[in-house]
């Protein structure tokens, strides 16, 4: 990848930790490269110890908008001078833009599961939609669910019900959406939820590289061809409940989708350009298969 840099460069990046595995750096570099602009995007490994004393430095550096990964997409909120809507309802920041106002945070990864999502609308509508995991991306996958899809009941199931019950309170007082319920991650219930769903949604990292041979289900009579199987993971992209889904006639959408859509929204905050979704997917495919 070449890259030439003048005084004007304007500097974006991904703040994290660990942040050797992340594939925003690639995604970003091919899209400012495809669009021909100024700007380049930098890895920065954080520890939390320095995360307050980072984002001073981005002020003072000048630098136009982070990414947030693990573990500071919930603390970094305290450092922000206004947060979106999404934000102030799903409790966290994965991009930050610095203007004149100061340092906004967004949560891109909701409009990234909203244009997953949005193909299968009259899908959702009106019936029950299972989200097993009870963390912050299930906390974006139900606020998306809840203000554009309003489905018949969310089911949330999780390892930890209390957890669970937590979110259930949260989102049912927050956005006025009574239709919630909960279940602890075991068979038979928790499958039984999964069975009786039209979506189910995997936001939880079990069968995520390295540990691509754990799964929530491998059984294969849990889903059938009228579903709709979600796994939020992007590596693998066939994760063992993908392959299972698959096998059961069901359709499947894993998270490669959500990483373009929500690295699209980020890109377009930052630069105010259109970001060239087909040519990065094809790139980072490429870059995947090899
Ligand atoms: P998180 O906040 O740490 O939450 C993890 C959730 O997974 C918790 O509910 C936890 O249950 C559950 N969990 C963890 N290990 C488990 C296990 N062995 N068995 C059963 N449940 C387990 O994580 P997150 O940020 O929500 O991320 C979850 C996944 O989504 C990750 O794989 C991440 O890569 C993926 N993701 C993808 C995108 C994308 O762009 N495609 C965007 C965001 C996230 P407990 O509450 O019981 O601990």
């Amino acid at each position: 990848m070449k890259n030439t840099f003048h005084f004007d460069t304007q500097i974006i990046g991904i703040i994290g930790h660990p942040i050797k595995h992340s594939y925003s750096p690639f995604i970003h570099n091919v899209a400012i490269q495809l669009k021909k602009i100024d700007y380049v995007y930098l890895p920065f490994d954080i520890p939390s110890s320095n995360l307050k004393s980072a984002l001073k430095g981005m002020t003072a550096l000048g630098i136009k908008g982070f990414n947030v990964t693990i573990p500071h997409k919930e603390t970094v909120i305290q450092y922000m001078n206004s947060v979106s809507e999404e934000v102030s309802m799903i409790g966290s920041v994965n991009t930050i833009v610095n203007d004149q106002e100061g340092l906004i945070g967004h949560n891109t990864d909701a409009y990234g599961i909203l244009e997953t999502l949005l193909p299968f609308k009259d899908d959702i509508l009106g019936n029950q939609v299972c989200i097993i995991g009870a963390g912050g991306s299930a906390r974006a996958v139900i606020y998306t669910l809840i203000r554009h899809f309003r489905p018949k009941k969310l089911f949330i199931v999780n390892r930890n019900e209390r957890r669970a019950e937590n979110l259930k309170d949260y989102f049912s007082e927050k956005m006025k959406f009574p239709s919630i319920k909960t279940k602890e991650l075991i068979p038979p219930a928790a499958f039984e939820v999964m069975r009786d769903s039209k979506l189910v949604i995997n936001a939880t990292p079990v069968g995520m590289y390295p540990n691509q041979n754990d799964s929530i289900t491998t059984l294969p009579d849990v889903f059938s061809k009228d579903q709709i199987v979600f796994d939020l993971i992007y590596n693998p992209q066939k994760t063992l409940l993908i392959q299972t889904a698959i096998k059961s006639g069901a359709k499947t959408i894993n998270g490669f989708d959500v990483l373009i859509n929500q690295a699209a929204k980020s890109f377009e905050l930052w630069t105010g350009v259109d970001f060239p979704k087909e040519e990065v997917q094809k790139s980072l495919q490429l870059y995947l298969n090899n």
